[in-house]
């Protein structure tokens, strides 16, 4: 028997049961993985920024833990000696018009309590030499990490506490719910435990469902591509460069960043995934699709957003779509100094009337605390989005 039993070893699960153990070290905690490494999906195929919380609306569960939970990660690595850099970032308006968007965001900046500064073009290009645009806001507490690095170390502290066990290759299959506790039935074996948390990203709503509760929202499974910029090209980027988002939609448009590893990534875009776990260009997942394209909620999106939708497709399957709209940015990229790099692919809530979730959504259910939706900035904010969950589980233990 288990005290608290977690579905999914990506951060925001590693993340609860560090923080759980750390701050209630006599409880017995159980993660359970299906894959036989942690952080196999979103978390190990992110971009790798620690956000700072400038884009969020003020007061929103993503505002306020993104900015506790980038500091505490910050700590966390510091502690821990893992590599993680503050190497600010720009984001940059490309033309009179999109000045005042830009202004906007400043001035969430402003109200989130984000270091930052609107600077003038000459000043841009001293930052980065490269860039296009008229003006821009820098960001010099902006960071970048390695997530997978982080959730290793998490892996490795929650089981130095012998109590408690991390299974990987344990994919959950069923969750019953008995008067006083939960039996939570795996491919391998069956687990009882007090309290349940889910955290599984990209089959959250299913697993949800599993656990006896209507999902709030539906998870629509978007891919994020990316190219790497060839070493020859390098030099193009120094850190982190963002266009002015669309704010419409809670993706923040292709743009580069240098990983902690010093390669230069270039997107994400956002184009929906024939799967949830259909990484490849051409993989398909026939049953997630037809859940996806039948799902009415999805329906009333695509209608409102097929331009934006059909624009993001032809990027994804014509490189100088793509190209183009990295150009914007940088004028001098060519498609000879990009190759593909492994896609990514978000768990993004959508509401049966057609809303992309924009804020987390954390949903307590009795024994069973279900988080709905933990898309980006969820791995900057995840030591914090632990912390919240934790505060609701006090309640009960
Ligand atoms: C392309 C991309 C770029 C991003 N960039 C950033 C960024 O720069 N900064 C940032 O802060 N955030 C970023 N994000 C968002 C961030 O990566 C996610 O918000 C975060 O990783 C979510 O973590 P998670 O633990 O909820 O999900 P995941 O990492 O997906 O983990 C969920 C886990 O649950 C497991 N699971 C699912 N079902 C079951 C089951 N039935 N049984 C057992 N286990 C199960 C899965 O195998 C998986 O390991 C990005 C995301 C993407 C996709």
């Amino acid at each position: 028997m288990f005290d608290i039993c977690i579905i999914g070893g990506g951060i925001v699960g590693l993340a609860t049961a560090y923080q759980i153990s750390k701050k209630h070290p006599k409880l017995k905690l159980a993660v359970l993985e299906k894959e036989t490494s942690l952080a196999k999906h979103q978390t190990g195929h992110n971009s790798g920024v620690l956000h700072t919380g400038i884009y969020y609306k003020p007061g929103s569960l993503k505002a306020m833990n993104c900015r506790n939970g980038k500091q505490a990660m910050e700590q966390f690595c510091q502690e821990q000696g893992i590599d993680h850099e503050l190497c600010g970032k720009i984001i940059v308006a490309l033309n009179d018009e999109e000045v005042p968007r830009m202004k906007n965001i400043y001035q969430r900046g402003q109200e989130n309590g984000v270091n930052c500064k609107i600077i003038s073009r000459e000043e841009m290009l001293e930052i980065e030499p490269r860039v296009a645009g008229v003006q821009a806001i820098h960001v010099p507490e902006c960071g970048i990490v390695n997530y997978k690095q982080v959730c290793l170390r998490l892996g490795e502290i929650i089981q130095e506490k012998e109590e408690n066990k991390i299974f990987l290759g344990h994919q959950v299959t069923k969750i019953r719910n008995l008067t006083t506790s939960l039996v939570v039935e795996t491919d391998k074996q069956q687990i009882e435990c007090k309290h349940l948390i889910n955290c599984g990203g990209l089959h959250s709503d299913k697993l949800t469902k599993l656990g006896g509760q209507k999902p709030p929202a539906k998870i629509i499974p978007f891919k994020g591509e990316y190219f790497e910029l060839k070493k020859n090209a390098k030099h193009l980027c120094k850190n982190l460069i963002y266009p002015v988002p669309d704010p419409a939609f809670p993706f923040l448009g292709v743009h580069f960043t240098r990983m902690i590893d010093g390669t230069v990534e270039c997107g994400p875009n956002a184009i929906l995934a024939f799967g949830r776990e259909a990484y490849g260009k051409f993989d398909l997942n026939l049953k997630d699709l037809l859940e996806s394209i039948t799902y009415p909620g999805f329906q009333k999106m695509a209608i409102k957003h097929w331009k934006m939708g059909w624009g993001e497709m032809w990027r994804s399957y014509n490189k100088g779509a793509f190209v183009k709209a990295l150009r914007r940015l940088i004028p001098e990229i060519e498609a000879s100094h990009l190759v593909s790099a492994p896609a990514g692919i978000r768990a993004q809530a959508v509401s049966p009337r057609g809303a992309l979730v924009d804020d987390f959504l954390i949903e307590d259910n009795n024994r069973v605390i279900n988080v709905c939706n933990a898309p980006s900035p969820a791995a900057t904010a995840s030591l914090n989005i632990g912390s919240t969950i934790m505060a609701q589980l006090e309640a009960r233990i």
